[in-house]
């Protein structure tokens, strides 16, 4: 018989290093969500329907308390008009919620007859491996943020694994994208000539930031609007030469620089445009050593790097 009132210390050291070892071993190790309650419908009349949308107002009540709500996911196979802010807004749930863990990228992805995970706590699922543009730019963004996945709670669904955020949302960029991916190339036939991020600077000859894109075409070619929005500004300066600003929804600018002239009335601070307008020409003007387009996206707390959003 093991007395362990005779080896008190030993003892708790043994209790303490399983536990520890427990808690690392369920850091590591996603969790099964395996099972899954079928909603029939979203109807709020509907019992399992009223069971989902009591779990997502304690899930919020717990989020509200810095505590977490245990994870449930349910099923629902989407009738024809259902879209996924549609599905998304009658959950209560954030639609990017639903959008990063049913591998969907823009809110105009048809998901009709196609069977949704619905969770029932807030945040964002990063996938292992993203298999869409929006989980790509969501993971690269927190990446550069050297954000801490290891100590999140994974889940694994279907085989899939998830690293859960709780509370986190998309930023304006990210949102924008998956409202409207749609953005159009500014010059569809220019060349990349040098990508967003540190380079050493063609001008300068020094290592600088790199805030935009450089597209090379010939002097001449049209440039169009990115997306739909307004003129902010139409000016000359001695780095951007000629230059528009259009101001867009959610805060984002994109920033057309080089340009050997202006398309009718865009000199006009205010003037509407929708995406695939033509804006402006190719040129060289300002710090430039040959012709083409620097395509910047500005959005409220510095740059992005438009690849990520460019078709
Ligand atoms: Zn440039």
């Amino acid at each position: 018989m093991f007395k362990h009132s005779l080896f008190p210390q030993l003892f708790l050291i043994l209790i303490l290093t399983l536990s520890i070892h427990t808690s690392f071993c369920q850091e590591m190790k996603p969790v099964e969500l395996q099972f899954i309650p079928d909603l029939p419908s979203l109807n709020p009349r509907d019992a399992i329907f009223k069971q989902y949308s009591q779990d997502v107002e304690n899930a919020y009540k717990a989020a509200a308390r810095q505590d977490m709500y245990p994870m449930f996911i349910y099923a629902y196979t989407t009738s024809e008009s259902d879209t996924v802010i549609s599905v998304a807004s009658r959950c209560n749930i954030p639609k990017e919620t639903v959008a990063l863990l049913n591998n969907l990228s823009s809110a105009s992805e048809p998901v009709s007859g196609k069977t949704l995970y619905l969770p029932v706590n807030a945040g964002l699922f990063i996938p292992e491996t993203p298999k869409t543009v929006l989980a790509q730019i969501v993971k690269k963004r927190l990446l550069t943020e050297n954000f801490a996945f290891e100590q999140y709670q994974w889940y694994s669904i279907n085989g899939e694994n998830f690293c859960f955020i709780p509370n986190e949302r998309l930023t304006p960029t990210e949102n924008y994208f998956f409202l409207d991916s749609g953005m159009k190339s500014p010059l569809p036939e220019g060349i990349l000539t040098s990508p967003y991020g540190m380079r050493i600077s063609p001008i300068s000859g020094t290592e600088k930031f790199h805030s935009g894109i450089d597209l090379a075409a010939p002097e001449g070619t049209a440039v169009y609007a990115c997306l739909g929005g307004t003129v902010l500004v139409a000016a000359t300066d001695a780095t951007y030469g000629n230059y528009i600003i259009l101001q867009h929804a959610n805060g984002l600018q994109s920033v057309y620089a080089h340009l050997s002239g202006y398309a009718e009335g865009m000199k006009e601070a205010g003037t509407f445009v929708t995406a695939g307008d033509v804006i402006g020409y190719v040129g060289t003007t300002g710090a430039s050593t040959g012709p083409h387009l620097h395509f910047e996206i500005r959005t409220g707390n510095g740059t992005t790097d438009p690849e990520s959003l460019l078709p």
